[in-house]
Protein backbone atom coordinates (compact mmCIF):
# COMPACT_ATOMS: atom_id res chain seq x y z
CA UNK A 1 0.00 0.00 0.00
CA UNK A 2 1.14 3.58 -0.90
CA UNK A 3 0.70 6.16 1.58
CA UNK A 4 1.93 9.88 0.85
CA UNK A 5 2.37 12.82 3.54
CA UNK A 6 1.38 16.11 2.60
CA UNK A 7 2.50 18.41 5.53
CA UNK A 8 2.17 22.05 5.90
CA UNK A 9 0.71 24.49 8.28
CA UNK A 10 -3.08 24.81 7.18
CA UNK A 11 -2.97 28.43 8.40
CA UNK A 12 -5.83 27.79 7.15
CA UNK A 13 -6.91 25.03 4.66
CA UNK A 14 -7.82 26.87 1.24
CA UNK A 15 -9.25 25.11 -1.95
CA UNK A 16 -5.56 25.17 -3.47
CA UNK A 17 -4.69 22.86 -0.46
CA UNK A 18 -7.75 20.72 -1.23
CA UNK A 19 -6.71 20.26 -4.63
CA UNK A 20 -3.87 19.16 -3.96
CA UNK A 21 -5.32 16.61 -1.02
CA UNK A 22 -7.63 15.32 -3.98
CA UNK A 23 -5.40 14.83 -6.70
CA UNK A 24 -2.88 12.82 -4.46
CA UNK A 25 -5.76 10.86 -3.51
CA UNK A 26 -5.51 9.57 -7.19
CA UNK A 27 -1.39 8.62 -6.89
CA UNK A 28 -1.76 6.86 -3.33
CA UNK A 29 -3.69 4.72 -1.37
CA UNK A 30 -3.64 6.30 1.59
CA UNK A 31 -2.47 10.55 1.91
CA UNK A 32 -1.86 11.54 5.40
CA UNK A 33 -2.15 15.37 6.15
CA UNK A 34 0.43 16.26 8.44
CA UNK A 35 -0.55 19.52 10.55
CA UNK A 36 2.41 21.46 11.74
CA UNK A 37 2.46 23.47 14.28
CA UNK A 38 4.23 26.21 13.09
CA UNK A 39 5.74 30.23 14.33
CA UNK A 40 2.99 30.56 16.95
CA UNK A 41 3.36 34.43 16.47
CA UNK A 42 2.31 34.12 13.12
CA UNK A 43 -0.86 31.94 13.44
CA UNK A 44 -4.27 32.78 13.66
CA UNK A 45 -5.59 29.25 14.48
CA UNK A 46 -4.71 26.82 17.24
CA UNK A 47 -2.98 23.84 15.85
CA UNK A 48 -6.27 21.84 17.24
CA UNK A 49 -8.55 24.49 15.31
CA UNK A 50 -6.67 24.04 12.19
CA UNK A 51 -6.77 20.42 12.32
CA UNK A 52 -10.78 20.39 13.08
CA UNK A 53 -10.90 22.73 9.77
CA UNK A 54 -8.75 19.91 7.44
CA UNK A 55 -11.07 17.05 8.64
CA UNK A 56 -14.33 18.49 8.28
CA UNK A 57 -12.55 19.55 4.83
CA UNK A 58 -11.59 15.87 4.16
CA UNK A 59 -14.22 14.04 5.55
CA UNK A 60 -15.78 12.87 1.97
CA UNK A 61 -12.27 11.41 1.43
CA UNK A 62 -12.22 7.82 3.57
CA UNK A 63 -8.51 7.36 2.54
CA UNK A 64 -7.40 10.50 3.82
CA UNK A 65 -6.08 10.96 7.24
CA UNK A 66 -5.03 13.94 9.40
CA UNK A 67 -2.29 14.32 12.07
CA UNK A 68 -0.54 16.46 14.07
CA UNK A 69 3.15 17.13 12.94
CA UNK A 70 5.83 16.99 15.41
CA UNK A 71 9.53 16.84 14.86
CA UNK A 72 11.38 16.32 11.98
CA UNK A 73 9.42 15.53 8.63
CA UNK A 74 11.53 12.54 7.92
CA UNK A 75 11.04 10.86 11.21
CA UNK A 76 7.47 11.15 10.55
CA UNK A 77 7.44 10.25 7.11
CA UNK A 78 9.41 6.84 7.88
CA UNK A 79 6.98 6.11 11.24
CA UNK A 80 3.85 5.97 9.29
CA UNK A 81 5.57 3.77 6.80
CA UNK A 82 5.15 6.69 3.91
CA UNK A 83 6.93 6.67 0.88
CA UNK A 84 6.82 9.86 -0.59
CA UNK A 85 6.02 13.80 0.69
CA UNK A 86 3.91 15.52 -1.30
CA UNK A 87 3.94 19.23 -2.04
CA UNK A 88 1.97 22.05 -3.89
CA UNK A 89 3.80 24.52 -6.10
CA UNK A 90 2.07 27.82 -7.00
CA UNK A 91 5.15 29.93 -8.51
CA UNK A 92 8.66 29.87 -9.59
CA UNK A 93 8.52 32.01 -6.13
CA UNK A 94 7.79 28.50 -4.43
CA UNK A 95 10.51 26.55 -6.35
CA UNK A 96 13.50 27.50 -4.74
CA UNK A 97 12.42 27.10 -0.82
CA UNK A 98 10.69 23.61 -2.25
CA UNK A 99 13.73 22.45 -3.93
CA UNK A 100 16.12 22.95 -1.01
CA UNK A 101 13.55 20.85 1.53
CA UNK A 102 13.43 18.18 -0.97
CA UNK A 103 17.30 18.08 -1.05
CA UNK A 104 17.64 18.04 2.67
CA UNK A 105 14.90 15.50 3.01
CA UNK A 106 17.09 13.25 0.65
CA UNK A 107 19.84 13.93 2.46
CA UNK A 108 17.86 12.68 5.82
CA UNK A 109 16.55 9.87 4.50
CA UNK A 110 17.10 8.47 0.81
CA UNK A 111 14.31 6.38 0.63
CA UNK A 112 11.89 9.34 1.06
CA UNK A 113 10.94 11.09 -2.37
CA UNK A 114 9.22 14.52 -2.66
CA UNK A 115 6.69 14.31 -5.16
CA UNK A 116 5.17 17.99 -6.35
CA UNK A 117 1.94 18.63 -8.07
CA UNK A 118 1.59 21.99 -9.95
CA UNK A 119 -1.32 23.88 -8.45
CA UNK A 120 -4.63 24.22 -10.09
CA UNK A 121 -4.64 27.38 -12.64
CA UNK A 122 -7.59 28.41 -10.50
CA UNK A 123 -5.81 28.46 -7.24
CA UNK A 124 -2.30 29.31 -8.12
CA UNK A 125 -2.77 32.73 -6.32
CA UNK A 126 -4.27 31.71 -3.44
CA UNK A 127 -2.24 31.02 -0.17
CA UNK A 128 -3.13 30.72 3.53
CA UNK A 129 -1.85 34.48 4.30
CA UNK A 130 -4.02 35.76 1.13
CA UNK A 131 -6.86 34.36 3.10
CA UNK A 132 -6.22 35.58 6.55
CA UNK A 133 -4.81 39.34 5.73
CA UNK A 134 -8.65 39.16 3.48
CA UNK A 135 -10.44 37.96 6.02
CA UNK A 136 -8.99 40.67 9.07
CA UNK A 137 -10.02 43.38 6.88
CA UNK A 138 -13.46 41.90 6.32
CA UNK A 139 -12.60 40.51 2.60
CA UNK A 140 -15.26 37.91 0.85
CA UNK A 141 -13.14 34.95 0.73
CA UNK A 142 -16.26 32.62 -0.46
CA UNK A 143 -14.42 29.92 -2.99
CA UNK A 144 -11.25 30.53 -1.64
CA UNK A 145 -11.45 28.16 1.42
CA UNK A 146 -13.52 25.39 2.35
CA UNK A 147 -17.03 26.38 4.16
CA UNK A 148 -16.04 25.29 7.50
CA UNK A 149 -12.79 27.73 7.28
CA UNK A 150 -15.39 30.28 6.00
CA UNK A 151 -17.45 30.10 9.04
CA UNK A 152 -14.58 29.90 11.40
CA UNK A 153 -13.12 32.96 9.94
CA UNK A 154 -16.15 34.96 10.55
CA UNK A 155 -16.38 33.65 13.74
CA UNK A 156 -12.60 34.60 14.68
CA UNK A 157 -13.22 37.82 13.51
CA UNK A 158 -16.72 38.75 14.80
CA UNK A 159 -15.44 37.90 18.13
CA UNK A 160 -12.43 40.38 17.87
CA UNK A 161 -14.64 42.97 16.67
CA UNK A 162 -16.76 42.29 19.83
CA UNK A 163 -13.84 42.48 22.09
CA UNK A 164 -12.57 46.13 19.98
CA UNK A 165 -15.84 47.25 20.97
CA UNK A 166 -15.92 46.32 24.39
CA UNK A 167 -12.93 47.86 25.33
CA UNK A 168 -13.01 51.34 23.56
CA UNK A 169 -12.88 53.98 25.77
P1 LIG B 1 3.93 25.89 4.72
O1 LIG B 1 3.35 25.89 6.08
O2 LIG B 1 4.87 24.77 4.41
O3 LIG B 1 4.43 27.24 4.27
P2 LIG B 1 1.25 25.68 3.69
O4 LIG B 1 0.62 25.07 4.88
O5 LIG B 1 0.77 27.04 3.31
O6 LIG B 1 2.82 25.63 3.66
O7 LIG B 1 1.05 24.72 2.43
C1 LIG B 1 1.49 23.38 2.41
C2 LIG B 1 1.83 22.97 1.00
O8 LIG B 1 0.76 23.30 0.13
C3 LIG B 1 3.05 23.67 0.40
O9 LIG B 1 3.72 22.73 -0.43
C4 LIG B 1 2.48 24.77 -0.44
O10 LIG B 1 3.32 25.12 -1.51
C5 LIG B 1 1.21 24.09 -0.94
N1 LIG B 1 0.17 25.05 -1.30
C6 LIG B 1 -0.25 26.11 -0.60
N2 LIG B 1 -1.23 26.77 -1.24
C7 LIG B 1 -1.42 26.12 -2.41
C8 LIG B 1 -2.27 26.33 -3.54
N3 LIG B 1 -3.09 27.38 -3.62
N4 LIG B 1 -2.21 25.44 -4.56
C9 LIG B 1 -1.34 24.42 -4.51
N5 LIG B 1 -0.50 24.16 -3.48
C10 LIG B 1 -0.54 25.00 -2.45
Amino acid sequence: MSVGVYPGTFDPITMGHLDIIRRSCKLFDRVIVAVAQGFSKERLFTLEERMEMVRAAVEDLPRVEVKALDGLLTEFVRREGACAIIRGLRAISDFEQEFQMSVINKKLTCEIETVFLMAAAEYSFLSSRVVRQVATVGGCIKGLVPPVVELALQAKFNRLEHLRAAIKP
